[in-house]
């Protein structure tokens, strides 16, 4: 079964290869993120000394019984829901925020970066399909979060994020893409669009295509989750 995760990477850094060759400019920056969500430690490590440098985690209880166990020469970034009043249990370990959704969630992380004396990445996730089920902001509410939020001294925009509706993958990337261009053009202030986080295990090979530079990996790593 640990065989496995090896044979895992091998075939996801083949697929991604290919699809940067065909669509992709050389010097293109693009991470394959492992997600660890419900994985023991012990695999997650594994992924670390395969080269893997960045973990995703999800849950902030899972993450801090986790945390110390793992190898430390990976980055973390928080790819989850997050609710405010858990920003502070999170905040110095990880590096990046993906899941910036609301104003009043990107305040409480401003309060607790200037208390510790620090300026914080985030990401803003765009609900690209408009699913009532899904977080992230609508698509026509993005610009006036982003406005809002660069405001704030102790936060820096550096991208978005999106899970996209089943099924609707490649359109959702398409848009994604045109909307992180034009919000690049647009030169918000503290709002630099470098980073588009999209793609899972059923589509990262389509989010190469549409311009992601951080692909979400999990059950295509580390198998099912139960
Ligand atoms: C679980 C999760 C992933 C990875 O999903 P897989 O389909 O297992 O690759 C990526 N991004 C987020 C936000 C997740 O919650």
């Amino acid at each position: 079964m640990d065989e496995d995760i090896y044979e895992n990477l091998k075939r996801i850094r083949f697929n991604i290869g290919e699809a940067k060759a065909k669509y992709r400019s050389s010097g293109d920056d693009l991470r394959i993120m492992a997600v660890t969500k419900t994985v023991p430690y012990q695999r997650v490590n594994m992924v670390i000394d395969d080269g893997i440098t960045l973990l995703g985690e999800n849950r902030v209880q899972e993450y801090l019984e986790k945390k110390d166990l793992y190898r430390q020469n990976a980055e973390v970034h928080f790819i989850g829901h997050l609710q405010s009043n858990k920003v502070k249990y999170i905040i110095d370990n990880v590096s990046l925020i993906h899941s910036v959704d609301s104003f009043r969630l990107a305040s409480e992380i401003d309060r607790l970066a200037e208390k510790n004396g620090l300026c914080k990445n985030i990401l803003i996730e765009v609900n690209i399909g408009g699913e009532e089920s899904k977080s992230g902001v609508p698509e026509h509410e993005v610009r006036d979060l982003i406005s809002e939020i660069s405001q704030l001294k102790n936060i820096r925009i550096k991208g978005l994020m999106t899970i996209p509706p089943v099924g609707q993958s490649e359109s959702s990337f398409e848009r994604m893409q045109a909307l992180f261009s034009d919000i690049r053009s647009e030169k918000y202030s503290n709002a630099s669009m470098e980073i588009l986080s999209m793609g899972m295990s059923s589509d990262y090979v389509l989010a190469v295509k549409y311009g992601s530079n951080i692909v979400r990996i999990g059950s295509a790593i580390f198998g099912s989750r139960k």
